[in-house]
């Protein structure tokens, strides 16, 4: 525990949630904050966290960077929990995740009782959203409350007018409809809306309406996103929020290549061996298919993605991963022949890839995504043109984001949501020739290809340049420093 502070370093509080889409980009958040001088920062986390996230730290903690871990455990007894299960991607079965918020939940007493013991309170609480508690402990102590929930701009215009105007209630289940009152003509089905939207119980009606006033509540939210990329959304939520600083793409801090290989999970595969792979393949020719940390597809509809990057005759990268159906999905792959059959332009990676030195290589030529905000934005952020499939929460959101306003990415052409938390059998969404299409679409040549991939090269210079000296993020970020310290200075 490092609680040396100089007297005019700010220290900002951060407590993130476990789950690697929430606590990937909250690390890379606290790097960035902490290299922009003035600041320092300590991260609330648990024992098992605490390693996946010192392993993205380690190496500028080491350098001298000012940021520290501040370690609380929970018992995973008292909630039901397996034994080191800390985050949404350790649990079993989803029917878990509730137990998992209540053992987070659990940390506000020892984290108040920390603050309690310093001379000098934080100057900011960073923290997840969706974790209601700091709100509690930021209106004890007085301290300003900054929120982050991992998302974009679009996403929370888009709940904004659901939410305000009821439309999806007054049509049918597959019926189309559009959102009103946005700078873009937004189409979707209520079938592809957040469960906030959809799940009529009493649980997650009162945990919407906390979450309402939680957020009303903030100082401000911090966004994984850059004023570039989304600017009418950007402006459309100043007018409904007030303090909105845009510092992303957070993925970006993470320049030197050493430390890609790691972030948060264990790689599955060595990074010679990855990097050696892609170097022996063309330019742009590799497609590469990852769906996030947290998805638990049916191995039936994972059968018909290996089937498709099968048949593309192009080479591929799969990353598989389906929870608990994990094995059934390997069995068929041992079983069948598949590594076999493709092995000459297939590489599989059984559990956790190194995303960011993936997308980074020059072999990559598109990336088949959920369409998660941090893969999204990853992808935009590489160049990389984008075959998107959502399945559940905002996701249908972001693809609209890169299929229709970005033009960067063409869809697989999903309608419903595929609950992520289902034991059911949701059965085959998306067909192999559905893939098959989409893929094609965006690896061929051509003059929309290439029209497409110009398109997606040149936002990823923009998103380069957001986080550079000057650049807007960079802008952001010494604003929302700046708006502490006189904050603080209230005190
Ligand atoms: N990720 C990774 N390797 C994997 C799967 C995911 O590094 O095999 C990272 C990915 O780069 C991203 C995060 O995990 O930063 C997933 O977040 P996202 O918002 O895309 O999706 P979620 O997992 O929350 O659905």
């Amino acid at each position: 525990l490092d609680e040396s502070q100089e007297p005019n370093q700010l220290h900002f509080l951060f407590v993130p949630m476990g789950s690697p889409g929430h606590y990937i980009p909250t690390i890379d958040m606290a790097k960035l904050l902490a290299q922009h001088g003035g600041v320092r920062v300590s991260i609330v986390t648990t024992p098992v966290n605490a390693l996946r996230f010192g392993s993205i730290l380690d190496q500028p903690i080491q350098s001298g960077l000012p940021i520290s871990f501040l370690e609380f455990p929970f018992s995973y007894k008292e909630f039901g929990l397996p034994e080191g299960c800390e985050s949404i991607d350790d649990l079993p079965n989803m029917g878990l995740a509730g137990a998992l918020m209540q053992a987070y939940a659990s940390l506000q007493k020892q984290v108040e009782e920390y603050i309690e013991k310093l001379d000098r309170r934080p100057d900011c609480i960073l923290a997840d959203t969706f974790l209601l508690w700091p709100s509690e402990t930021a209106k004890k102590f007085r301290i300003p409350r900054v929120m982050f929930d991992g998302m974009n701009c679009i996403t929370q215009m888009c709940n904004h007018v659901l939410y305000l105007s009821k439309v999806y209630e007054t049509v049918g289940e597959s019926e189309s409809f559009v959102l009103p009152g946005l700078p873009d003509r937004i189409e979707l089905r209520r079938t592809q809306l957040p469960f906030a939207f959809t799940l009529n119980n009493k649980t997650m009606s009162e945990f919407n309406e906390k979450l309402r006033v939680s957020e009303a509540e903030a100082y401000g939210v911090v966004v994984n996103s850059f004023e570039e990329l989304e600017q009418d959304y950007v402006d459309e939520y100043q007018k409904v929020r007030d303090k909105v600083y845009c510092i992303g793409p957070l993925s970006l801090c993470q320049k030197d290549e050493s430390e890609n290989i790691q972030r948060g999970n264990k790689s599955s595969i060595n990074k010679h061996e990855c990097i050696k792979w892609l170097d022996s393949r063309e330019n742009g020719s590799v497609i590469y298919a990852c769906l996030g940390s947290i998805s638990r597809i049916e191995p039936a509809q994972l059968i018909e993605l290996g089937l498709a990057l099968e048949a593309s005759k192009r080479p591929f990268i799969w990353v598989v991963r389906a929870g608990h159906k994990t094995e059934k999905i390997e069995k068929w792959i041992d079983e069948e022949g598949f590594e076999e059959r493709t092995k000459d332009r297939g590489l599989v990676i059984r559990g956790w890839a190194p995303q960011l030195l993936v997308l980074s290589h020059p072999a990559i030529g598109g990336f088949l995504t959920h369409c998660g905000w941090n893969s999204t934005l990853e992808g935009i952020s590489a160049g990389v043109p984008l075959v998107t499939w959502p399945q559940f929460q905002e996701q249908f959101y972001n693809e609209k984001l890169v299929v229709q306003v970005l033009r960067t990415g063409v869809s697989v052409g999903v309608t419903k949501t595929v609950f992520w938390g289902n034991e059911v059998e949701s059965g085959v969404v998306v067909k192999s020739d559905e893939f098959i299409k989409a893929i094609e679409m965006i690896m061929e040549k051509g003059i929309e290809g290439d029209e497409r991939r110009k398109r997606a090269k040149q936002l990823s210079k923009i998103a380069n340049k957001a986080l550079e000296e000057g650049g807007s993020s960079q802008r952001n970020i010494t604003r929302l420093i700046q708006d502490i310290r006189i904050q603080s200075s209230f005190k």
